[in-house]
């Protein structure tokens, strides 16, 4: 329970440890910092790792550019002032205003809130896709990252000629593709890499940024990956992508990286959702209907400020998600008039392999080394931790080894 149980005036709870959370933790901080250093304000953040996991370098770290723990940052150096809980959050108690969470020795505990953030994100599409979860690498979660990082170094180091599928031809499909094949060719190991998309490559860039597309598409094909377009996946099996054609791939590994789904946390079934699942915000980053419950990020349906639709799904628009929710819960404790959320993006990129990409920055388009230059100083900007993104910077720039790089063990570095 709290230090300072008496003088408290008011309980956050953040439900998930991710972009959504960082930032609604820091964006409470710039504004309520002082009453959480006296302890009138509590922040308590639960996740299921004691680590953040920063996903845009999947890519460099399945390429051996990176290692697994450059990606991996322990909460509580990002949290300092937040009580962390490394649980899994196993039911709400809405009217209650509660929540309960176990933890990995199977203890439970509850904990009360003032307000709730729901940041918890998305998972990975089990059912949508038969044979998924027994035999696809996912890489959502970094164990399963490091399962396949050291699974694949030890093909290489052995020789054994690999093939690979990539399912997915989103931005992480197509920089996890582009990488591999790198990697491949680094090791010097015979192997094909297959990229499968039921659409086109880079189709969220079509219309106004087609141009971008096309030349992520060609740079994919000079590279030598093996492109299957507008060919859906019906079932994954051991060795084996089949496709809704009827025909089937013979491969030694299957990456998925071709969409998400969302788990309804119980004791949340009747808040409003989409068809996906993801809860459905008011322009205040609330969840509909509701004065002390907020969420952003994967787990929410927000509507875009500045055009028709929605805010895109990624890691950008989470953090933006949770700086907004932050901020309006800190507003919300002091009586303050809610900000409505109005972030209008900054823009997109992917990268391609070392020195190529394509991407967009307001509006302007830019491929090649100036777009790889733009992803990385991008990313490594906003990665939770500075310490982290300059080691990062000064790796991604060494020349890479050229046998495979030994997987390393699951260990998160300072922040
Ligand atoms: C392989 C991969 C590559 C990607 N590449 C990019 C990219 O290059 N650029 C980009 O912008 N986006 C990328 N994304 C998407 C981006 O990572 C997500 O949009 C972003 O993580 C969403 O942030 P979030 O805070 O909503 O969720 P997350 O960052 O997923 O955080 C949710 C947190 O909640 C925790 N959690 C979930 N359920 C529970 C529970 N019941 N109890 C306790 N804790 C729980 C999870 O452990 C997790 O730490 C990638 C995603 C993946 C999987």
């Amino acid at each position: 329970m709290s230090r300072h149980a008496s003088a408290v005036r008011a309980r956050l709870l953040i439900l998930g440890g991710g972009y959504v959370g960082i930032d609604a933790y820091r964006a409470v901080m710039r504004q309520l910092g002082r009453q959480v250093r006296r302890g009138q304000v509590e922040i308590t953040v639960v996740n299921s790792t004691p680590y953040h996991t920063f996903h845009g370098f999947t890519g460099e770290v399945l390429g051996g550019v990176l290692p697994l723990e450059r990606t991996l940052t322990p909460l509580r150096d990002l949290l300092p002032q937040a009580r962390v809980i490394e649980a899994t959050v196993t039911r709400a108690e809405l009217p209650m205003q509660r929540v309960h969470v176990q933890d990995q020795a199977g203890r439970t505990s509850t904990l009360c809130y003032d307000h709730l953030l729901i940041g918890t994100g998305s998972r990975d599409p089990f059912e949508r896709v038969p044979g998924l979860r027994e035999h696809g690498w996912r890489l959502k979660d970094s164990r399963d990252m490091q399962a396949f990082r050291a699974h694949l170094a030890q093909r290489l180091a052995d020789g054994q000629p690999t093939t690979l599928a990539v399912i997915g031809g989103g931005f992480a499909g197509v920089e996890m593709a582009a990488a591999l094949r790198e990697r491949l060719t680094r090791a010097g190991v015979p192997g094909e890499v297959h990229l499968l998309c039921s659409g086109g490559v880079l189709d969220c860039l079509q219309g106004r940024f087609g141009g971008l597309a096309a030349h992520a598409r060609q740079a994919l094909q000079r590279a030598g990956v093996q492109l299957h377009l507008g060919r859906r996946v019906t079932e994954i099996r051991a060795g084996e992508v089949r496709l809704e054609d009827g025909a089937s791939l013979r491969v030694n590994e299957i990456l998925y990286a071709a969409g998400i789904a969302l788990s309804v946390l119980p004791g949340t079934e009747e808040l409003p959702r989409d068809d996906a699942g993801r809860l459905l915000t008011d322009d205040f980053l609330r969840v509909q209907g509701q004065t002390r419950l907020w969420t952003g990020g994967d787990a929410a349906r927000v509507r875009h400020p500045a055009r028709a639709g929605d805010c895109p799904v990624n890691a950008l628009w989470a953090m933006k998600h949770g700086m907004w929710a932050g901020h309006n819960m800190a507003r919300s404790v002091q009586a303050r008039s809610l900000k409505r959320f109005s972030y209008r993006g900054l823009g997109q990129v992917a990268g391609l392999g070392r020195g190529d990409g394509v991407g967009e920055l307001f509006g302007v388009p830019l491929t090649g080394a100036a777009a790889w230059w733009l992803r990385l100083l991008f990313f490594v900007w906003y990665m939770p931790s500075k310490r982290q993104g300059a080691r990062a910077f000064a790796e991604m720039l060494r020349p890479p080894r050229r046998r495979g790089t030994p997987a390393s063990a699951l260990q998160p570095t300072g922040g």
